[in-house]
């Protein structure tokens, strides 16, 4: 069992303080969704400190291995789990609202009590984001062929013209 830990994230980066832990899977309840099991664990590793312009932040790491549910055919695929983000703490809204118009930041509200175990859970998360499926030639269900190509996303109709027709002639 990995114990919650709560940091004020302002007082963290004046003590420079950092640390690391493991966290069993099966304790990241919001990633069990998107999870074939809860085998394994990750790691992560925070550290306090400031930016090249001097404004506090949280550097963040997290390792590990987890077993996804593919997307396409919902068997099990590995996933390495191998992030590091730089949190740069806003003291409030403005500064939140500020940071949030440049794309190359990543920022978070520096409340007091802020739950490092969470903040792994969400950052882990956001890396997963990005659809999880085996590579075209992995799947366990090949026969099934594939129709989507991987569209980017976007408005279907202005990508293929002729989709709008097709949903047309179906609703009839
Ligand atoms: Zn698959």
């Amino acid at each position: 069992m990995s114990v919650r830990f709560v940091i004020d994230p302002l007082d963290f980066v004046s003590n420079a303080g950092n640390r690391h832990d493991k966290i069993p899977l099966a304790e990241l309840t919001r990633l069990h969704d998107l999870l074939f099991d809860m085998e394994g664990e990750i790691t992560y590793h925070i550290d306090g400190r400031l930016d090249q312009n001097e404004k506090p932040g949280l550097q963040l790491r997290v390792n590990g291995k987890m077993h996804l549910r593919c997307q396409r055919c919902l068997d099990k695929l590995v996933h390495t789990v191998n992030l590091e983000t730089f949190l740069l703490l806003a003291k409030n809204e403005f500064e939140l609202s500020q940071a949030d118009e440049d794309d190359s930041v990543d920022a978070i509200l520096a409340t007091p009590g802020l739950d490092v175990v969470d903040l792994v859970e969400e950052e882990v998360l956001l890396s997963l984001s990005i659809s999880s499926r085996h590579a075209e030639n992995e799947c366990s269900t090949l026969k099934l062929k594939s129709t989507d190509n991987n569209d980017p996303p976007g408005n279907p109709q202005s990508a293929h013209p002729f989709a709008a027709l097709t949903t047309l002639k179906k609703t009839n």
